[in-house]
């Protein structure tokens, strides 16, 4: 099945068009997302407008989506005025094909599974680090979802009593301390070149061992992390995704320092890199949609 895959974000469309898990044609676009959803919607169509020939769209998008009714329950500043987006119904009107809609990480880690890192796996969970942190809850191949269809937010696990402010309200969440953002943030203060991970990486192997106490710390965020995940759900696996897994430091870190934190019963959990990188969300949409055909 040929599938028209998008991977919407705040500030680009990634597309593929997906054949038996191979991408025939791929392009990516500003999303204008600080424009607000009127313009994201704009540029998703303009991106379908510049592909033909295939059976149906699969549009993975930022902000908390039900997947059943395809509309946008809620976006962040990211996207302003996307929030309520019937995103679905606008897109399958005009194009008249089957349109599936869902959450990034969601998307993300059912490519993982069907494609990358969580492959073989029945339950597996997908942890993305970047901005904040999005999660993921894979079980006997299915995106577990929740009551309201968002379950999965581990960013906003409370991992510090009165810690600092997160952008949900709340203080002392997970993300405010182990995202990729909160790493910057951390790295910044010591030395305002250090803008991103890559420049952060780059001086701790360059030996500067200030970097690396700070990147350890942060290491140590993750991790308190996972242990709480890793107890609840006593998973197989967990997949690790966001640009910052690239780093082989950081994965061979968390695994040689968790496991003398984790009781003896959880102790087999396998924590690996995501394997498709960017094209995670395209992957997943192509699965997806292929899974919905199976079941007409
Ligand atoms: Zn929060």
């Amino acid at each position: 099945m040929k599938v028209l895959a998008l991977d919407v974000g705040g500030t680009a469309i990634k597309s593929a068009l997906i054949l038996d898990g191979q991408i025939i044609k791929a392009s990516e676009c500003s999303s204008d997302g600080k424009l607000g959803g009127p313009y994201v919607i704009g540029n998703i169509m303009n991106t379908i407008d510049s592909y033909e020939d295939y059976e149906a769209i699969g549009i993975s998008t930022a902000g908390q989506v039900d997947s059943n009714r395809g509309y946008i329950i809620y976006a962040n500043d990211n996207i302003p005025n996307y929030t309520g987006t019937q995103l679905r119904d606008l897109i399958r009107k005009k194009y008249q094909k089957p349109v599936y809609v869902e959450n990034d990480v969601n998307a993300a880690a059912i490519g993982e599974g069907c494609y990358g890192a969580g492959r073989g796996e029945n339950d597996f969970l997908c942890l993305t680090y970047g901005t904040g942190i999005g999660g993921a809850i894979i079980i006997n191949k299915k995106l577990y979802k929740g009551s309201r269809g968002v379950a999965g937010e581990m960013g906003h696990m409370i991992t510090h009593i009165n810690g600092l402010q997160c952008t949900c309200g709340k203080q002392g969440c997970y993300e405010q301390y182990a995202s990729t953002a909160a790493l910057v943030k951390k790295s910044l203060v010591y030395n305002e070149k250090l803008t991103d991970g890559l420049h952060i990486f780059h001086e701790l192997e360059n030996g500067n061992t200030k970097v690396k106490d700070i990147v350890d710390c942060w290491i140590a965020e993750i991790i308190w992390g996972l242990i709480n995940i890793i107890h609840i759900f006593n998973p197989p696996c967990i997949v690790l995704g966001g640009g910052i897994m690239r780093q082989s430091y950081l994965i061979q870190s968390i695994n040689c320092k968790i496991k003398d934190k984790i009781m003896d019963n959880f102790k087999n959990v396998r924590i690996v890199a995501a394997k498709l990188g960017n094209n995670a969300g395209v992957f997943g949409m192509s699965a997806m949609a292929e899974q919905a055909a199976l079941r007409i």
